[in-house]
C-alpha cells in the first residue's frame, strides 16, 4: 500500500503547472498519503547551459531560497497530520560534479530528502536532454548510433552519478532509473536491458541508496509503463533495493500516477 510520495515538484517548476504547494498537500491527503517530498528540480550548475529551448529544465537559482521558505512554512503548518519532507531533484551531469558538490554541500543543511537524477547526457561535444522529446532522444540514437548505445551510454551515466563524490549531502536515492524508455514505443529496445542494470542495483545496495518508483512514464503515450517498469521487480527485490513511490507530479491531478500498476514493487513490504 502506497501512503508517502517522495517525487513531487512545484510551481517552482518552469515547465510544470502553477498549482499551488497547499493544493498538493490537499489532494494527497485526499488519495489518503501519509506525506510527500517536494523535490523541485535544483538549479543547474551556473556553467552549464540548460539544452533544450526554453532552457527551463529546472528552478532558477533566484528562486531557491524562496521555495525552500515555502516548504518550510507548509511543513509546519501541517505537521500534525501530513509529514511533507523540503527536497530537491538534482541533476547529476557528467563533467560538472565539482559545482553540484559544492551546491549541495550549501544546500544540503536545509534538506531532508532529495533525489539525484540523470535527464542530461553528455555526447562528444556538447550535452543532450536526452528524455525532453522523441527528437531529442533521436539526435542521440544518430550520434551514438543505436538505441542500445543511448541506453548504454544512459545506463553507465547512472552508474557515474552513484560513484561521483557529490559530498555529505549527496541524495541518497536514484530518480527514474530507466527513463531512457520514455520513448520505447517509437524507439525499441530489440535488445535485453534487464541486466544493464545489474551493476547499478549492486553499487545501490553496496552504498545503501533508495529506488524512485517512478509512476510518471505510465501515462506518457510513448511510455506506458513506470521507471523501472514493473518486470524489474524480480532484480530490484533481489538486490533488497529500498524502493519509494514518486508520481513526479508536475500538477496535483497528476499525484499517484502509475500508483495502482508499480504495487508489486511495495507488496508486504
Ligand atoms: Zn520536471
Ligand atoms: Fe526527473
Amino acid at each position: 500500500m502506497i501512503t508517502y510520495d517522495g517525487h513531487v515538484h512545484t510551481p517552482f517548476c518552469p515547465h510544470g503547472s502553477s498549482d499551488s504547494l497547499e493544493s498538493y498537500v490537499e489532494a494527497a491527503i485526499q488519495l489518503g498519503y501519509k506525506g510527500m517530498t517536494f523535490a523541485e528540480h535544483a538549479p543547474l550548475p551556473a556553467t552549464f547551459c540548460d539544452p533544450v529551448p526554453a532552457q527551463d529544465s529546472a528552478m532558477t537559482f533566484s528562486k531557491l531560497n524562496h521555495y525552500l521558505e515555502e516548504v518550510k512554512l507548509l511543513k509546519e503548518q501541517y505537521q500534525r497530520h501530513f509529514t511533507i519532507r523540503i527536497g530537491l531533484e538534482v541533476d547529476y551531469i557528467e563533467g560538472f560534479e565539482e559545482e553540484t558538490r559544492s551546491f549541495l554541500n550549501e544546500v544540503g543543511p536545509f534538506l531532508d530528502d532529495a533525489i539525484l537524477s540523470v535527464h542530461f547526457i553528455r555526447l562528444a561535444d556538447r550535452y543532450i536532454c536526452m528524455d525532453y522529446s522523441p527528437e531529442s532522444f533521436k539526435e542521440c540514437v544518430l550520434e551514438l548510433g543505436s538505441v542500445e548505445a543511448v541506453y548504454d551510454c544512459y545506463f553507465e551515466t547512472v552508474l557515474k552519478s552513484i560513484h561521483a563524490n557529490l559530498g555529505f549531502h549527496k541524495p541518497e536515492r536514484i530518480g527514474h532509473v530507466t527513463l531512457v524508455r520514455k520513448f520505447q514505443k517509437q524507439f525499441p529496445a530489440t535488445f535485453p536491458y534487464i541486466n544493464k542494470l545489474k551493476p547499478i542495483f549492486a553499487e545501490m545496495k553496496k552504498r545503501n541508496l533508495s529506488l524512485d518508483i517512478n509512476g510518471a512514464g505510465v501515462k506518457k503515450p510513448l511510455c506506458k509503463e513506470s521507471y523501472p517498469p514493473v518486470e524489474i521487480e524480480k532484480l530490484v527485490s533481489e538486490y533488497q533495493i529500498r524502493c519509494i513511490y514518486g508520481s513526479d507530479a508536475h500538477a496535483a491531478s497528476q499525484l499517484a500516477s502509475g500508483a495502482a500498476i508499480v504495487q508489486p514493487f511495495f507488496r508486504s513490504k
